[in-house]
C-alpha cells in the first residue's frame, strides 16, 4: 500500500496565540545548559542565579533594587505588606484588569476602589481616579495608594496619575505584570512609582518556565522590608523573625532560565513592535487599533483590537478559529462585575461605562516575538476579509 505523502506542517495550521515554541527552539541549548548548571551546583533556593538575575533586572530597568519573587501576584502582595496596608485603607485600581491586582488588596483586608478606563489607551482614567478618591472619603475610608495597571503592555499615564497622587498624598505601585520592557517618557517600566511589580508567568513578555515575578524600587527602606517579607519576615538571620511575611521566593532554576531569556529579550521587543506595526497598518481602517501615548512604548503583551459596536465578536472569533487563527478576550468581565469583587465600591458608586463597553468589544490577536511574515499576512488578510 502506498501511503500519501506526509504534508509538511503548514504555517496556516500552526499559528500560535503566543509562540513560546519558536522561542524555545531558538535558545534551547542555552536553556538546557543553564538548567544543568543549577542541577550541578544544587543550590535550588536563593542560588547564585537569583542574585545575578536581580542585578541584571535592576540594570535593565535603571532602578536601584530589583527583588525577585514567586509570581506577579506575590509581588503586588509584598508591596502592599511593605506599605502596611490594612483594614480601613482604600486602594485605587482599574476594574479592567486581571483579578490579581484586586485580589492582593483583599488579602490585606483593605478596600479596592474600582476605577474606569480611558477610551483610547484602556488604562486608568485619571478623572475617574479623582472621583474614586472622593468616593472613598465619603465612605469613611482612608485613601493610601494607587495601583495603575499597564494594560496589554503599555504604561499607564504616570505623569498625570503622579500629580493626583501627590495632591492626595498617595503612593503609587505600578502593576507592570504585562509591561516589562516598555517605557514611559524616558523611564523603563520598573523605574516608575514608589514600587513597581512584574510577572514572569510564561505568557508575559518576559516569561520563565513556571511562575515568577519581581518587585522594583529606588527606596532602600522599602527594598529591605520586601526582601525580609519574601522570606517569612526574617531579620538578621533565617530564624530571626521580625515581621509577619511569607514564602515568596523565586526558584533558582527559573532565575537561570530568565537570565538566558533576558539576553534575547531586547530583540524580541523589536519583533513585537514590528508585528504591532504590521497589524496597525492592515487593520487601522476597519477596527480600533491600540493607541500608544506620545513618549511611551508598549511591550505588546497583547495586541488588542476593539470592534465596532455592530460587529459580533463571538462570530468573528469562531470564524477565525475555523481558519486556524487563535484569538482571546482580555477581559470578558471587568472586576467590579465579578462575583468575588462586586460588593466593593466603584468610582461612580455604580457602573463604569468605558470598561463595561470594552469588555464587550475587545479581542486579542496572536502576538509574540515570533510571528513570521507569512503568518502575519495571512492573519491580516483573513481579518480584513471577515470584517468587510
Ligand atoms: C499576570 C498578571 C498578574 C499576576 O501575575 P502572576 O505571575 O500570574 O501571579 C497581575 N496583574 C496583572 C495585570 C497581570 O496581567
Amino acid at each position: 500500500m502506498i501511503e500519501p505523502l506526509k504534508q509538511q506542517k503548514n504555517y496556516k495550521e500552526s499559528i500560535q496565540f503566543i509562540d513560546l515554541k519558536s522561542q524555545l527552539e531558538r535558545i534551547r541549548p542555552e536553556i538546557d545548559a543553564a538548567i544543568k548548571r543549577v542541577l550541578d551546583h544544587g543550590v535550588f533556593i536563593m542560588g547564585p542565579e537569583v542574585y545575578e538575575l536581580e542585578k541584571e533586572l535592576a540594570s535593565f530597568c535603571g532602578v536601584k533594587h530589583a527583588i525577585s519573587c514567586a509570581n506577579g501576584t506575590d509581588a503586588l502582595g509584598l508591596g502592599l505588606m511593605a506599605q502596611n496596608v490594612g483594614p480601613g485603607d482604600a486602594i485605587f485600581l482599574p476594574s479592567f484588569t486581571f483579578a490579581a491586582t484586586a485580589e492582593v488588596v483583599a488579602w490585606v483586608g483593605a478596600t479596592p476602589i474600582f476605577i474606569d478606563s480611558l477610551e483610547n489607551t484602556y488604562n486608568m482614567d485619571p478623572q475617574s481616579l479623582e472621583q474614586g478618591i472622593h468616593r472613598a472619603k465619603e465612605l469613611g475610608l482612608n485613601p493610601v495608594g494607587i495601583i495603575p495597571v499597564d494594560l496589554f503592555g503599555q504604561p499607564a499615564d504616570y505623569d498625570v496619575i503622579q500629580s493626583i497622587a501627590e495632591e492626595h498624598r498617595l503612593w503609587i505601585m505600578a502593576d507592570g505584570a504585562q509591561s516589562f520592557g516598555a517605557s514611559y517618557r524616558g523611564r523603563k517600566v520598573g523605574n516608575i512609582g514608589h514600587i513597581s511589580t512584574t510577572s514572569f508567568f510564561p505568557a508575559k513578555p518576559l516569561g520563565c518556565y513556571g511562575d515568577g515575578g519581581a518587585i522594583f524600587t529606588n527606596d532602600d527602606n522599602l527594598a529591605q522590608i520586601m526582601k525580609s517579607l519574601r522570606v517569612h519576615g526574617q531579620g538578621s538571620d533565617k530564624y530571626d523573625n521580625i515581621r509577619i511575611g511569607m514564602n515568596g521566593r523565586l526558584d533558582t532554576i527559573q532565575a537561570a532560565i530568565l537570565l538566558e531569556k533576558l539576553k534575547v529579550f531586547p530583540d524580541e521587543l523589536l519583533a513585537r513592535q514590528r508585528t504591532a506595526n504590521h497589524y496597525n497598518e492592515a487593520l487601522k481602517e476597519i477596527v480600533q487599533v491600540p493607541y500608544v501615548l506620545d513618549g511611551a512604548t508598549s511591550a505588546w503583551a497583547q495586541y488588542t483590537i476593539r470592534l465596532p459596536k455592530h460587529k459580533d465578536r463571538a462570530k468573528l472569533m469562531a470564524e477565525l478559529k475555523e481558519v486556524n487563527i487563535p484569538t482571546m478576550v482580555y477581559y470578558v468581565k471587568p472586576l467590579h462585575q465579578q462575583t468575588a469583587y462586586k460588593h466593593y465600591p466603584t468610582a461612580t458608586g455604580g457602573a463604569l461605562p468605558v470598561c463595561e463597553a470594552l469588555a464587550e468589544k475587545v479581542m486579542s490577536l496572536p502576538m509574540s516575538g515570533y510571528v513570521d511574515k507569512r503568518s502575519q499576512e495571512y492573519i491580516n488578510s483573513q481579518i480584513s476579509e471577515l470584517l468587510k
